[in-house]
């Protein structure tokens, strides 16, 4: 166990950085947390695919959207039926329709469904449609409602928000443990610095910083990353080559008339040929993978 203890070491200091989320950090006895959907698993070997518009809008444009990603190996299907949004003045969901829209495709495709909870008082109607809620980053700072969506006992999707720090994301996640659920995903998508050109700042470092001290699964959005679908793919690759257990991308029929960030959505082509092109990144993650589960059984025997 020799060389291990170099690597004990880092994990020490990093153990005194976080040291008040000590439930997120990996330890002797949890390296990495499954969280099972349906009938898979996100933080395992496979690598998972959410996608979907931003805003539910129509049956036609969910149900076309959500055949087309499951087509191009999504296992989720993202859309958010209660909008978090910049103006009060915009587009702010379809509430219980568009949940119902969520439910009808999940039906149809078998796709898993994510979509945001926004308010405590909107939970259990939330959490009958969704398989994962997700608590956006406008809300990572909210204790009361991530306390509540864990208490749903759903899975959550839990957004860094525009201005946290890691351990600030830890300390969210803290919570939704100490309500009892360990179904926590972390979900790196940007933030904000002094750059304006891309909409945030895609922290890509933290998608490696978290699979390195944090046993809970991370998730890259490219698509709230960069705020601009020609960097959607390659922000995706770097997404992985970090080491996300998954992505998830806003994905639209039309995006130049999509209801909300339609920017950074990739139409169904630019979709498929986003993971064509991932394909590689992805074989080698699970290569990558294979190998370093190797290398502990090989420590192991060594020990
Ligand atoms: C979204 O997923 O559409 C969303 C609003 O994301 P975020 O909370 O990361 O801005
Ligand atoms: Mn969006």
């Amino acid at each position: 166990m020799l060389p291990r203890i170099g690597v004990r070491g880092v994990r020490e200091s990093w153990h005194d950085r976080f040291a008040d989320t000590p439930d997120v950090l990996k330890s002797a006895w949890r390296q990495q947390t499954v969280v099972p959907v349906l009938d898979f698993e996100i933080g395992g070997s496979e690598f998972i695919n959410i996608a979907g518009p931003c805003s539910v809008e129509t049956e036609a444009q969910l149900l076309a959207t959500a055949h087309s990603v499951r087509r191009a190996g999504a296992r989720i299907l993202r859309g958010g039926a209660f909008k978090p949004r910049t103006s009060p003045y915009s587009f702010q969901g379809l509430g219980l329709d568009g949940l119902k829209l969520l439910g009808r495709a999940r039906r149809e495709t078998g796709l898993a469904i994510v979509t945001e909870v926004m308010s405590e008082t909107d939970m259990d109607l939330v959490a009958e449609y969704a398989d994962i809620l997700q608590i956006g980053s406008r809300n990572m700072e909210n204790d009361s409602l991530i306390a509540a969506a864990a208490r749903a006992g759903r899975p959550m999707l839990l957004k860094r928000g525009l201005v946290a720090t890691v351990a600030d994301l830890f300390r969210a996640a803290q919570i939704a443990l100490d309500n009892g659920n360990p179904k926590v995903i972390l979900c790196e998508r940007g933030i904000r610095t002094f750059e304006t050109a891309t909409r945030n700042t895609f922290d890509a470092a933290s998608i490696a910083l978290i699979k390195q001290v944090s046993h809970l699964p991370v998730i890259a959005d490219p698509s709230h990353a960069t705020g601009r679908r020609g960097l959607v793919p390659a922000a995706a690759r770097i997404g992985v080559a970090a080491g996300a257990d998954g992505l998830i991308v806003e994905v639209h029929p039309d995006p130049d008339t999509a209801w909300s960030d339609g920017d950074q959505s990739l139409n169904f082509e630019e979709y498929d040929a986003m993971m064509s092109s991932l394909a590689p990144w992805i074989a080698l993650r699970e290569e990558d993978m294979r190998a370093s589960v190797a290398g502990d059984l090989d420590a192991a025997e060594v020990a």
